[in-house]
């Protein structure tokens, strides 16, 4: 039987799983290998952060979730991807044979690519900073706040938006919920006690979508006293200070940044990556000079910007190539990208975000509502306690209709 490995269970990993679980035993054997026992579901993590919600809700057991399906799985860091000769090294020292392999390792959030980030930043990108935010953002009795994502460099081997930063969605959601917690929390006056700045290595914030989104939030953020920074390459994090390339520095009391995105050490070690590490693949998401390996998610050269929602795409895309490719009778999804996100704003605020205006589409609506938030309570609900599994097909037929209305 063919041995098939999928390596990282997020976003991308565990929904190939779930789009490929049926033929388990049938027509392949299935191995699963994550460095971690739980996947992290990062769109809840901005609740840990500014809302204290358990962390637990943003982890879905992984053993239990893959082996009760009939496939293996290994807890292990893989640490050498040998294409040539199909096999894997992992950090216990096994080797592991493949006849086929799904990359979906998802990106490193380079944290330790910014100067005094360990002593004096804050993130939200992970269940360690989200927590260690969340017991800051408890002790925080005023002052100036700093915001943005630092600039991330993509490789050149495929054609993708060329974006500065990763995605600055997070961005949103921390500045509208840090906001929506001091004054509705902690009692505190916007200007008075507290201010947030904003800045992005880009020329335009949100540069991932269209006008329509980007003059919406840019409204809420004037109402809100937001000052926003341009072109804005993020170096160092002080202990009362934020200093960017251009030379200049603000006064900050608490820096919350996205940090650059790289690739994981596995691949840029492993040479089958771009220049930067990243997989480059076609748009039926087939490694470009390995046709035995997909890859989907935001460890692929082609998701730009890095969101679950292009993963998830990407995923039923590399699933189905691989399903024809073992001989299914399926229909691959076509490589249609889009933006969407739900930006939770604090309290029962939230903004939906479509947009396909990156890619060249004319789609690109805003839907701020309480509506919105009770879509995302719903879609990260759904996602946990369905272990990583998406709402099914006709929810999202629905989903899409509504974003028509
Ligand atoms: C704060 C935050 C909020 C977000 N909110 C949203 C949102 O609202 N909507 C949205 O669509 N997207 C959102 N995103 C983006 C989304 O979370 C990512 O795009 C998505 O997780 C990517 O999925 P993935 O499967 O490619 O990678 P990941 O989910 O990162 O999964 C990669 C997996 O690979 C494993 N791994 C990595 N290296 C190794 C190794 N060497 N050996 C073994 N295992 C390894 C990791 O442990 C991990 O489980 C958010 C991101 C952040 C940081």
């Amino acid at each position: 039987m063919k041995k098939v490995v999928i390596l990282g269970a997020g976003f991308a990993g565990l929904h190939i799983f779930y789009k490929i679980r049926h033929l388990i035993d049938k027509k392949f054997e299935l191995t699963v290998i994550d460095e971690r026992s739980h996947s992290l579901l990062k769109p809840s993590l901005p609740e840990v952060a500014f809302e204290g919600a358990p962390i637990s809700h943003s982890l879905v057991e992984l053993e239990h979730t893959i082996t009760h399906k009939g496939a293996n799985f290994i807890q292990d860091r893989v640490i050498d991807i040998d294409a040539q000769n199909n096999k894997l090294t992992l950090q216990n020292g096994e080797e592991i044979s493949y006849d086929y392999l799904f990359i979906t390792l998802g990106a490193v959030k380079d944290y330790d690519a910014i100067k005094g980030f360990r002593e004096y930043g804050y993130s939200v990108c992970d269940d360690t900073q989200a927590q260690r935010l969340w017991e800051r953002v408890k002790s925080f009795e005023g002052g100036k706040v700093v915001t943005g994502a630092a600039k991330s460099v993509w490789g050149t081997r495929v054609d993708a938006p060329d974006l500065s930063a990763p995605c600055e969605g997070p961005i949103g959601e921390i500045m509208f919920m840090l906001d929506h917690y001091l004054i509705h929390e902690k009692g505190l006056k916007r200007e008075h006690d507290f201010k947030i700045d904003v800045f992005t290595p880009g020329e335009i914030f949100f540069e991932d979508v269209g006008d329509v989104p980007r003059n919406a939030v840019g409204t809420i953020m004037q109402e809100r006293k937001m000052d926003l920074h341009n072109n804005k390459v993020l170096t160092e994090i002080g202990k009362d200070f934020i200093a960017f390339e251009d030379g200049t520095k603000m006064a900050c009391d608490l820096a919350i940044i996205i940090p650059p995105y790289s690739a994981p050490k596995v691949l840029k070690e492993s040479n089958i990556g771009d220049e930067k590490g990243f997989i480059p693949t076609d748009k039926e998401m087939c490694h470009l000079d390995y046709p035995n390996i997909y890859a989907a998610g935001d460890i692929t050269a082609l998701a730009q910007p890095k969101l679950g929602h292009i993963a998830i795409l990407q995923g039923a895309i590399a699933a189905n190539r691989f399903l024809k490719d073992i001989g299914e009778d399926v229909e691959i999804p076509p490589f249609d990208l889009e933006v969407f996100c739900i930006m939770n704003m604090g309290g029962h605020d939230a903004t939906m975000i479509v947009s396909n205006k990156l890619y060249g589409g004319d789609l690109d609506k805003v839907f701020h509502s309480p509506v919105a938030k009770m879509m995302k309570w719903g879609f990260d609900s759904y996602l946990y306690y369905n272990k990583g599994h998406m709402p099914p097909d006709f929810a999202m037929e629905a989903m899409d209709k509504f974003i028509q209305l």
